[in-house]
């Protein structure tokens, strides 16, 4: 079921929370909001669900405006973060209480608690009451508590931030299947930008209210729409700079840094002011002094797989990771680094 949502504005009292927001999320889409705390993405959420009436704008369900529609009528399930179990009942009552509400015939419920069970592998622990089960368990129990009612869509509201690391990865999985299996709307709302980018087919960045970026993970993490964005999605180190020319052949931008060339950016003219952003990882040792600067190394941490470099330049610091790093370096090291022109950032800089 698509989901559209055009202009949708509220308020708590004095407080905008949402500004005029439209989005259309696609049938079968796994979709993101994503936001710092206070960004008004739980808002969001909630009027989706039909918690909360709009102040102004709609809601669509496929083509049918769900604005007046109550929330048990609109044939969402929900995920929320803290799971909101009941502890007073077994793993399968639990499932089953959705059905209860929606006055499924009793003949049906049994199969209906097994096959949403089954979905998020907790059948065998059916007759356990919820407090002698894992963080990760109960969050699979939320799940097929919000499927058993065969919904149209699924929220998700911050559905792992009460598990712990190695949890969360495990349950990042098993929503990448279930979303594969069930092909069903899914609208996630997370502040772990990681989260996002690993499971999300598109993704909305929230600020204050208002969508900064609408994008998949990859346009979004390459290609920001502003420095917040870039900041909230990645780590960047940044400096200031002056577009020369901007052709087909790649945007030519001087800094104190010297010049460095870009992938051709669209809206970017001669002489406009931008900031330059390096990704960590996409700055590199280099011997070659194209698009590339030198800097001091100042600090090394050494991870395994990656070692952080800490480099500064004229009165910066930036922030480089070597792959596979072999060989230790001793603070003081003279090391020129260069980014590849696609993987640079480049903003224009509003004075
Ligand atoms: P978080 O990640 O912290 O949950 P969020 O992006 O989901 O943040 P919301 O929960 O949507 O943010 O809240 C957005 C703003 O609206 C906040 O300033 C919050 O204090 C306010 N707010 C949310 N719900 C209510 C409410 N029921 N009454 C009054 N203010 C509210």
């Amino acid at each position: 079921m698509q989901i559209t949502i055009r202009n949708l504005t509220k308020g708590f009292g004095l407080t905008p929370v949402l500004k005029s927001v439209s989005l259309d999320i696609r049938d079968g889409e796994l979709f993101f909001l994503l936001g710092p705390s206070g960004c008004g993405k739980t808002t969001l959420l909630r009027l989706v669900a039909g918690f909360y009436p709009p102040d102004s704008g709609e809601i669509l369900f496929g083509d049918r405006c769900v604005n007046d529609v109550p929330p048990h009528r609109r044939n969402t399930g929900m995920v929320f973060q803290n799971y909101a179990l009941w502890p007073h009942m077994t793993v399968a009552q639990n499932v089953e209480y959705g059905l209860d509400v929606r006055r499924v015939p009793t003949a049906e419920r049994g199969q209906r608690v097994r096959e949403a069970l089954a979905m998020v592998r907790m059948e065998e622990l059916a007759s356990r009451s919820p407090n002698q089960l894992s963080g990760g368990q109960q969050q699979r129990v939320a799940l097929a508590r919000a499927l058993v009612i065969r919904p149209d869509a699924l929220l998700l509201d911050e559905p792992l931030s009460n598990l712990d690391a190695r949890l969360r990865l495990e349950m990042r999985d098993e929503i990448r299947r279930l979303h594969a299996e069930l092909k069903l709307t899914t609208v996630y709302v997370t502040h772990d930008q990681k989260e996002a980018l690993s499971l999300a087919d598109r993704m909305a960045v929230l600020q204050g209210g208002v969508v900064e970026q609408l994008g998949d993970p990859r346009t979004v993490y390459r290609r920001p729409a502003s420095r917040f964005v870039a900041d909230f999605i990645g780590e960047s180190n940044w400096v200031e700079g002056e577009v020369l020319s901007s052709d087909v052949t790649g945007v030519r931008i001087r800094t104190r840094l010297g010049e460095f060339l870009s992938s051709p950016r669209a809206g970017l003219l001669p002489a406009v002011p931008v900031w330059v952003g390096f990704r960590p990882e996409a700055l590199h040792p280099t011997e070659v002094r194209l698009n590339a600067f030198e800097g001091e190394l100042r600090q090394t941490n050494y991870l395994g797989e990656i070692e952080e470099y800490v480099l500064s330049a004229g009165t910066q610091v930036f922030k480089c990771f070597v792959q596979n790093p072999e060989r230790a370096l001793p603070p003081g090291t003279l090391l020129t680094v260069g980014v590849r022109p696609d993987d640079l950032l480049v903003l224009p800089r509003i004075a």
